[in-house]
């Protein structure tokens, strides 16, 4: 079993790229991005079509973080469900915030094929399956909710018909939505890279930022190869916030979540599995995220460990998706499993992402798991604005508290997982 992402297997050039490649960095920029992922670099590709002299340092290699490591799902929505939405915030405000989420699917949409990105982006729709009988029934309310409020229509599929969907009988009936997509997310955060070098953007990886001070009127960006001085820093690190970012390591949550990949299946089982190819999860708070890949494995993911990844926790995480897997598919029970990795996925308090600046530093993030959408939109707004354009957004937050008793160790992380594997259990 190979304990790195699948998806960089797929790449014709493996990252990460010779060191050798910056030799020297500059000394200033107009803009420095921290973090290659779909934020940084939609981020910089925006801001050096505008003109502004970019410099993007990565601490690793393109991707690195959850960019190359996602199940690729790219989801209508957020975290938060439509009725959540909607009691928490109210209608109008609701539905600014739903249609961000869709407005970014249509953006993402027209990027990969605007920048001809060759990333296996198809428009296959969502299925969410019911893990128990109520939530069929809590699938019918959202159905309604989101033809009402939102204007979004989504079918309901029994559990009498869903095998027309979802080869597995331990649900109970299906949500299917036709917007969503799916895409082989090492190659998008690779593609937008090569988008952002030709807009003009310095892209330098194997290089951290240690420390950000203000001096005068430019900021001093300390990094492990030198200083550098900007007018203006983003902070595109998301579930990787460490020391340089105290303000992001005390509002973002990092949690662990993993993936496992099968060997091929044969042609008959693949299509018994998901005839027609959707991306899926289920109902649960510890949900269980699946699909096909281009070469007929399956991906099977999950918060089958709460803490960050590593050796250890990957492995511990690897058995319990395993086993989970042969559950929902004893079809599948001896298929070999040939990679399994994990990443961080940063959740805000909330569940809502956001951009915007905190002590003068602007930032983008917090996208709770649904980040591939949009980190990219996000990364093209926040840029929008650093480049002086006047507009407001629904999830700018300049005044974004930080969680109380919080500065980068959730020590809250085994209670509250405890709260939601009682819900799972008992809800
Ligand atoms: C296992 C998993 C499955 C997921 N599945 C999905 C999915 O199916 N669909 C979906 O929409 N979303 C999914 N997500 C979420 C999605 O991948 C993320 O929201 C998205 O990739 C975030 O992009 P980003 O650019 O903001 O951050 P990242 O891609 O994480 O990039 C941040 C980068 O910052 C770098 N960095 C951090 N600190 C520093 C520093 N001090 N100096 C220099 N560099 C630094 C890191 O090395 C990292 O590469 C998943 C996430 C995980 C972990």
């Amino acid at each position: 079993m190979k304990e790195y992402s699948y998806w960089l297997d797929t790449l014709s050039t493996p990252e990460p790229e010779p060191p050798t490649r910056y030799p020297e960095l500059p000394t200033e920029c107009d803009v420095l991005v921290v973090g290659a992922g779909y934020t940084g670099l939609s981020a910089a590709r925006t801001l050096a079509r505008a003109g502004a002299d970019v410099l993007v340092v990565e601490r690793e290699s393109i991707g690195w973080g959850a960019s190359s490591r996602n199940g690729g799902q790219v989801l209508t929505g957020l975290k938060l469900d439509a009725s959540t939405l909607v009691s928490r915030y109210g209608e109008a405000r609701a539905r600014e915030i739903f249609y961000v989420a869709r407005e970014s699917m249509v953006r993402l949409e027209a990027l990969i094929a605007d920048e001809a990105i060759d990333c296996e982006y198809e428009r296959t729709g969502h299925l969410q399956a019911a893990s128990k009988p109520a939530h069929f029934a809590v699938f019918r309310k959202e159905q309604s909710l989101l033809a009402h409020v939102f204007e979004h229509r989504v079918d309901l599929v029994s559990r009498a018909q869903q095998a027309s969907e979802l080869g597995s009988d331990v649900y109970y009936g299906l949500l299917v939505d036709e917007r969503s997509s799916g895409l082989n997310p090492a190659k998008y955060v690779c593609g937008l890279a090569a988008a952002a070098r030709r807009a003009g953007a310095c892209v330098a990886t194997g290089v951290a930022v240690t420390h950000v001070q203000r001096a005068a009127d430019r900021w001093v960006v300390s990094t492990t190869r030198g200083d550098i001085a900007a007018r203006d820093v983003l902070f595109a690190i998301n579930g990787y916030a460490d020391t340089a970012a105290p303000m992001l390591q005390r509002r973002f949550v990092p949690i662990g979540s993993y993936i496992v990949v099968t060997a091929p299946l044969a042609p008959d089982d693949a299509a018994a599995i998901l005839p027609r190819g959707r991306m899926a999860f289920d109902s649960k708070n510890f949900l269980h995220y699946f699909r096909l890949t281009s070469d007929r494995r399956l991906l099977f993911g999950g918060r089958a460990e709460f803490s960050r990844p590593d050796g250890a926790t990957t492995r511990r995480a690897a058995e319990v998706l395993r086993h989970d897997l042969a559950t929902i598919f004893p079809q599948l029970a001896q298929i070999p499993i040939d990679y399994a990795w994990g990443g961080n996925v940063a959740f805000t308090r909330d569940q809502l992402p956001r951009a915007g600046k905190l002590d003068g530093l602007y930032y983008a993030g917090g996208y709770c798991g649904h980040g591939i959408a949009m980190a990219t939109h996000l990364g093209e707004q926040i840029a929008r604005r650093m480049c002086g354009e006047a507009f407001t957004h629904p999830l700018f937050d300049d005044r974004f508290a930080p969680i109380p008793l919080y500065s980068g160790k959730p020590w809250f992380l085994p209670l509250v997982g405890a709260y939601y594997r009682a819900r799972d259990i008992f809800g």
